[in-house]
């Protein structure tokens, strides 16, 4: 079966007064039917531009499609219109954003948010759409969900606004759902059950998700495959089992470091990567993570290493992989 999301060789730039910044330069992934995928990586690195390039949700110009094809269900959303596109959205592709307050409109009941959509894409009745509004939110573990969608997103705690946005995204059944940094702003017990709900729904309704992070900790109850994007690219993907046990890029093995632990020694200050991902209005000729990592060989410098299988499900973009990696040091 073909996968649900083919997202290939895409290219996405913004046309700034400074010049062009190629924010997304060139990223292949794929979400089967079912499948929950995490897009981790530093802010500034393009998983949300990607995140928001496959909703078309980008203002053009400034934002522009320079190449590569977003396949939805065999369809290139990238050609679509922006009328098409809103057929599509909150329909077959639902999204949760990390700030509920500036997504939900705060002078509109939460339950009539929900059944909006149902009343734009599934052409219910007003009142069968409200029931059904109530039954989201009974489904997303909002006591009392009959009193709740009489009230105002003001009238919800912040974790209760997390769950009212995933009812909204989850209301017409997407096939896909897109979180960006869904519990960023949310206390780490909130957290942990809004994102234990996501996976709980995605089981239930048969969902695929992207979940756009720059925390690998949240990831690993979460989805099954990881994309590890650095300065625009893909430089790692593969199963959460892989990335976790035996990551192969730099980069990912620095994003690890950094995350906290539950069996770690409290004492052991946790390692961030030093130094800042280059300029995106001049990426590096060479590989972009060069300046910040401490196995870069000459070659590194020069030119750009592709992504390559390197068993199982993994694939790394690092010369250290390279089929052609002895050469690439001068061993042979
Ligand atoms: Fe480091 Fe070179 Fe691999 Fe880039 S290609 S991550 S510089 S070893
Ligand atoms: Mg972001």
């Amino acid at each position: 079966m073909k996968p649900l999301l083919e997202v290939k060789n895409l290219e996405v730039s913004f046309h700034t007064y400074a010049g062009e910044v190629q924010a997304v330069r060139g990223v292949n992934f794929e979400v089967k039917r079912g499948e929950a995928v995490a897009i981790v990586g530093e802010s500034g690195c393009g998983k949300s531009v990607t995140a928001k390039t496959i909703m078309k949700l980008l203002p053009t110009p400034p934002a522009k499609i320079k190449n590569g094809s977003i396949l939805f269900n065999g369809i290139d959303l990238t050609t679509k219109s922006e009328r098409e596109m809103q057929k599509i959205r909150g329909n077959e592709i639902g999204m949760i954003f990390q700030d509920p307050m500036t997504s939900l409109n705060p002078t509109t009941k939460i339950g009539h948010q929900i059944a909006e959509g149902l009343l734009r894409h599934k052409k219910l009745s007003r009142t069968l759409a409200f029931e059904q509004a109530i039954e989201m939110l009974r489904l997303v573990g909002i006591p009392n969900p009959e009193k709740r969608a009489t009230q105002y997103p003001h009238e919800f705690s912040g974790g209760m606004r997390q769950r009212a946005m995933i009812a909204i995204a989850l209301a017409c059944q997407p096939k896909l759902l897109i979180a960006d940094e869904p519990t960023t702003a949310l206390d780490v017990t909130i957290q942990a059950q809004i994102l234990q709900l996501m996976k709980s729904l995605q089981e239930k309704l048969n969902t695929s998700i992207i979940l756009i992070t720059h925390d690998l900790g949240v990831v690993a109850e979460t989805c099954e495959k990881v994309v590890v994007m650095y300065a625009g690219q893909v430089v790692e993907t593969g199963t959460v089992e892989e990335i976790f046990a035996n990551p192969k890029h730099p980069y990912t093995k620095g994003l690890l470091k950094s995350v906290p632990r539950l069996d770690m020694d409290r004492s052991r200050a946790l390692d961030p990567i030093i130094g800042s991902p280059p300029d995106l209005l001049a990426p590096p000729k060479g590989c972009a993570f060069y300046p910040r990592c401490d196995h870069a060989m000459a070659v590194c410098k020069k030119f750009n290493p592709q992504l390559e299988q390197i068993g199982g499900k993994q694939q790394a973009a690092c010369w250290l992989y390279h089929p052609m990696a002895q050469a690439v040091r001068g061993e042979v």
